[in-house]
């Protein structure tokens, strides 16, 4: 069963919240009912039936066949596949229609192709192939098939099987309909969530698990050799001071300010985001510790500047470091914590760093 699941699957290749692992599912099921089937149509018309136009065409469908699951594995493509299937199986039946002649079984084949594309071949492309090859099959049934004036296939069957066949082409429409909707909706409100459990609820900044999310990856990124990237933590001077002074509410409200004042000083590509209670945290990828070091300057000022009317005002202290190719979360994260400690005991709104060489960790005065 593992086999078969991976099989179908072309080795689980996409997820199965894709579309195209259900329609991989199918196109690998539909090529694996063909072959054995054209394999038993072609031994039954060498040997019972004697049939040889058959035996070609079973010969050419197995082969395509083949091919068709072959390029898929290969390619993992399922929008040519998709195309080159469907192409296959209204060639077939064609083909089957009017070798078979007008027998009305052979035509119920048909109900299979409006479902087989749309699905295959997405809403825009289902409907241009079903509607032209609908036209195409009816218009020949009608040209050819009834002047062979039938025991079995008249113009009532036709009548019938032409309503079904549009019925049926309405009815896949709207599932195919009501399908891409929900596929939507559930992708818009995926993307809210995804937003949402990133975002800090207060400021609207990026939240600590984002922080730790693009810190995992800076930290794999450094590892492959590319540029180091540096971190700056922030946390406000006194600030109980100032909570009790004013009270809560008002803290908060300053932490929304100060948040809206840190991310236009920085890089599109930096992360700001809050660390903790009135702890910030910047994420500077491909920057230098002399780099951080002029951002983590220009944020402490912007702080230090920011008027808060009767507040009075709010000061920052900064710690800075730089990567480490052995960094984790947690040793850089202590770095920049030492840093700022330091910049704390240094008497408040200051900015330091610790840079880190690769066997000892040394303060650098700035
Ligand atoms: P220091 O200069 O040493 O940092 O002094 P501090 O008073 O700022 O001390 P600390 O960094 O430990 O700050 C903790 C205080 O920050 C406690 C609390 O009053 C305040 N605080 C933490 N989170 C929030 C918050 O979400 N909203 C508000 N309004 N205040 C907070
Ligand atoms: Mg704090
Ligand atoms: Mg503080």
């Amino acid at each position: 069963m593992n086999r078969y699941h991976r099989f179908v699957t072309n080795n689980y290749h996409f997820k199965p919240d894709e579309p195209e692992y259900w329609q991989t599912y199918l196109i690998n099921n539909i090529l694996l009912i063909l072959i054995p089937i054209f394999l038993f149509l072609f031994f039954f018309n060498i040997f019972i039936q004697r049939w040889f136009i058959i035996i070609i065409i079973d010969v050419i469908a197995m082969l395509i066949s083949l091919f068709l699951m072959l390029f898929f594995h290969k390619t993992n493509d399922v929008a040519k596949t998709s195309k080159f299937s469907v192409a296959l199986y209204t060639s077939l039946m064609v083909a089957y229609v009017l070798i078979s002649g007008p027998k009305d079984y052979a035509f119920a084949w048909i109900l299979v192709l409006p479902p087989l594309s749309y699905f295959l071949l997405g809403r825009n492309a289902g409907r241009f192939v079903t509607m032209f090859s609908l036209i195409f099959i009816f218009v020949g049934i009608l040209f050819f098939s009834l002047p062979w004036k039938s025991d079995t296939f008249n113009l009532v069957s036709f009548v019938n099987l032409l309503f079904a066949t549009i019925c049926v082409t309405i009815l896949i429409s709207f599932s195919e309909l009501s399908r891409a909707k929900a596929y939507d909706f559930i992708q818009l409100k995926n993307e809210e969530l995804m937003r949402l459990s990133h975002t800090d609820a207060l400021t609207g900044i990026s939240n600590r698990l984002k922080l730790d999310e693009v810190m995992m990856k800076e930290l794999a990124r450094v590892r492959r050799g590319t540029p180091h990237f540096s971190i700056i933590m922030g946390d406000l001077d006194l600030f109980k001071h100032f909570n009790d002074s004013y009270g809560h509410l008002v803290g908060d409200q300053i932490l929304v300010e100060i948040a809206s004042t840190i991310v236009p000083i920085c890089r599109l590509t930096d992360t700001v985001g809050r660390w903790g209670g009135e702890e910030f945290l910047v994420i500077c990828p491909e920057t230098s510790t002399e780099g951080a070091m002029v951002l983590a300057e220009k944020i402490r000022k912007a702080v230090e500047s920011l008027p808060l009317h009767r507040y009075g005002s709010v000061t920052i202290s900064l710690g800075v470091t730089r990567s480490k190719t052995d960094d984790d979360i947690n040793t850089i994260v202590m770095r920049a914590d030492k840093a700022l400690y330091i910049a704390k005991s240094d008497g408040r709104n200051q900015v330091r760093s610790m840079q880190s060489t690769l066997h000892q960790l040394s303060f650098d005065e700035t």
